[in-house]
């Protein structure tokens, strides 16, 4: 059994929007997740104490809450921008759906991306990529059964599921996305895009109900 991983919420913007630096002590290594708004020199110290390298920055998807500071992270830390191919439209014109930003968004080019199936491993621990839409065509997350870690951007949050009246979203597809959730073991860590950690056995029971064809 590998050490465990330390994994740090690092909440920034008006929507409180989380990044995660996930480190893999005995290898000092990290990923980061997201690049929330107001984030960067915050993520910038905590690696810097650490002492660890992150050399990956995993987008979850393309809203504009989460991407922000990733030009500017990208810079610091010299880490490669991974995301889903369906992102990279959006990434390329970034900006907001409805809603005058108080940001300037820089246009991204992800350095490789991540398909459903794909490993993302660090140290001797391996997530497995999801290609979780509902929330946004694009979305992935980031799933290890062995750590019962699901770092989950905004597909799921306690007690309810990330938005679908946006443009690109998809109820029916969100159904979907969280059926493929619902055999996780009870005790996997969901580390969602917004707020604190749940549990998928403290999300069991309106899960199971909302993707419950009967
Ligand atoms: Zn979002």
């Amino acid at each position: 059994m590998s050490a465990p991983l330390d994994i740090l919420p690092i909440p920034g913007g008006p929507l409180e929007t989380n990044a995660y630096l996930v480190i893999d002590p005995p290898s000092r290594s990290g990923i980061l997740v997201d690049a929330p708004p107001e984030t960067s020199d915050a993520i910038v110290a905590r690696v810097r104490d650490a002492g660890v390298t992150v050399d990956r920055i995993v987008l979850t998807h393309t809203h504009w809450d989460h991407i922000i500071d990733t030009a500017a992270l990208r810079e610091a830390l010299g880490a490669r921008i991974l995301a889903h191919s369906d992102a990279d439209a959006h990434l390329a014109t970034p900006g907001s759906v409805g809603m005058a930003l108080p940001y300037s968004v820089a246009p991204i080019v992800p350095d490789g991306h991540l398909a459903d199936g794909d490993t993302v491993s660090l140290g001797d621990h391996a997530f497995s990529v999801l290609h979780l839409p509902g929330h946004d065509p694009s979305h992935i997350a980031l799933l290890s059964v062995d750590d019962r870690v699901l770092l989950g951007g905004d597909v799921l949050f306690p007690g309810g599921h990330g938005r679908t009246d946006l443009p690109g979203a998809d109820q029916a597809t969100m159904v979907q996305s969280l059926a493929r959730l619902l055999p996780l073991p009870d005790d996997t860590t969901v580390y969602p895009g917004h707020g604190q950690a749940t549990t998928i056995g403290a999300e069991r029971d309106w899960m199971t109900r909302m993707t419950d064809p009967a």
